[in-house]
């Protein structure tokens, strides 16, 4: 008989263990990435404000489509955006809730 593996799930009904890409966002590789990102876009919010944010913990690198745990997506440069922490907790939320609503 295989043994079954109970996976804790948080309060989003996620399983830590089943998305092994959360633990991507530590590695040295993911930093490295998120910061080359911001030098090309010259730390610059991609949302059409224009602000520039030299303080990188105020700028999140935004995977412009989700990757959903798709390693392709998830290293590509090119799906990657600048957005500072405000615009991005603002719109970009709006926007993945109007997806979701979306029918
Ligand atoms: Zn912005």
């Amino acid at each position: 008989m295989p043994v079954r593996v109970a996976f804790r799930r948080d309060e989003q009904g996620h399983s830590p263990q089943a998305e092994p890409w959360r633990g991507w966002y530590n590695l040295k590789r993911w930093k490295d990435l998120r910061l080359r990102v911001f030098e090309r876009d010259l730390f610059t919010c991609q949302c059409g404000c224009a602000r520039i944010e030299c303080d990188t913990s105020d700028l999140v690198c935004d995977h412009i489509e989700p990757h959903r745990g798709d390693p392709a997506l998830f290293w590509s440069e090119a799906n990657l955006q600048t957005l500072t922490k405000a615009c991005h907790d603002g719109w970009k939320q709006r926007l993945e809730r109007q997806r979701r609503l979306a029918p």
